[in-house]
């Protein structure tokens, strides 16, 4: 009886296997779905049950199978969802999306994390030592002057120091240079004031130490400590640790942008803004290294080797845990740490006596 006939929408129909379509309204009646042809045909019916009906994806056409195998297709998704809504079909939602996900497809994404995950953990690092290993020194070069530009643009501002103060804080550090592998021509040491960045200090691949004022007034006067934080970046400059850091936020964006086809824009903003780089956070045996590092060119230089760590306890002191961008949330004083770094400064003086 057409009376109690409910229409449902209207779309194409192609029979089990094939592609020719018959223009179709789709209706509920006595309890069944029906696929109605225009001369009034039934070309297929079924219960509800018993129909495979697709998720809604975006405005793509919905399907809707029928037990013998016959195909309805219609672009209408509201009176799709409608029927699964007046069905029941409402909180069953995510679950039965999946369940209509074809099995094939989910294998895939399930592959697709997987490998991704194995490119991360083994051939991200591999790609990243080689990449380090054929870079011509130009390109640390241009991303250090590049990234500086943007930092100056950005956040960083002029120094407010006064010209003694910043003299005092460059002869250390020329002291601390000269003794490092790569020679005290290879690093040169500007002055910022933080804004955003706060109290810091950081490296740039080629060389380029920034010491912000924030970080120079926490220190209150003791210069050997500020002398002991370049020295631990000098220490992250020589073992190539920003290098490689640029290079595994490339390749995990590139990562990234294979899985969802695109980056996103927190990614995006890491790698064209130099800011990325200060809030890119050094792994802990990379901080470990850098520490090491600076108890040898702190000693070597006639300072107290363990200023870095003293910096830390000065420093966590005055600073607390207020903000997310500076020194310490890069760079955490745990006492793991300073203790790692009071006993490698044991370690080396126990070899001097010996020898
Ligand atoms: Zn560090």
């Amino acid at each position: 009886m057409a009376s109690d006939e409910k229409p449902i929408c209207h779309g194409d129909w192609h029979p089990r296997g094939s592609s020719r379509s018959v223009e179709t309204r789709l209706v509920e009646r006595d309890g069944q779905v029906r696929a109605i042809a225009e001369d009034g045909a039934e070309l297929a019916a079924a219960v509800f049950s018993r129909l495979d009906i697709t998720a809604r994806v975006g405005s793509i056409p919905r399907r809707i199978e029928f037990p013998d195998g016959s195909l309805f297709e219609t672009t209408d998704n509201d009176a799709v969802d409608h029927l699964l809504l007046a069905n029941g079909r409402k909180r069953a939602g995510f679950v039965h999306g999946l369940e209509r996900f074809h099995p094939r497809l989910l294998v895939f994404v399930v592959a697709v994390f997987l490998l991704s995950g194995l490119v991360y953990r083994f051939a991200l690092p591999v790609l990243v030592e080689v990449a380090v290993a054929v870079t011509p020194p130009v390109v640390p070069k241009l991303m250090s002057v590049s990234t500086l530009e943007t930092l100056d643009r950005t956040m960083l501002d002029e120094t407010k120091l006064d010209e003694a103060k910043r003299r005092v804080i460059s002869d250390g550090f020329a002291r601390i240079a000269a003794k490092s592998a790569r020679g005290a021509s290879a690093y040169t040491l500007n002055f910022r004031t933080g804004g955003a960045i706060g109290p810091n200090a950081f490296a740039l691949p080629d060389g380029t130490l920034i010491i912000t004022d924030e970080l120079i007034e926490l220190a209150d006067g003791d210069t050997e400590m500020l002398i002991g934080v370049l020295a631990h970046e000098i220490g992250h400059v020589e073992l190539e640790h920003s290098l490689r850091q640029i290079y595994r936020a490339a390749g995990m964006a590139g990562l990234i942008m294979l899985i969802a086809g695109d980056v996103g824009d927190s990614v995006e903003d890491l790698l064209v803004q130099g800011g990325g780089l200060v809030a890119l956070s050094y792994s802990r045996e990379a901080e470990a290294a850098a520490d090491r590092h600076s108890v040898e060119l702190m000693q070597d230089a006639g300072y107290d080797p363990t200023a870095i760590a003293r910096f830390f306890e000065v420093i966590e002191k005055k600073l607390g845990d207020t903000s997310d961008t500076n020194i310490l949330s890069t760079h955490p004083g745990t006492p793991e740490r300073k203790k790692a770094i009071r006993e490698y400064e044991a370690e080396l003086h126990r070899k001097k006596t010996e020898n």
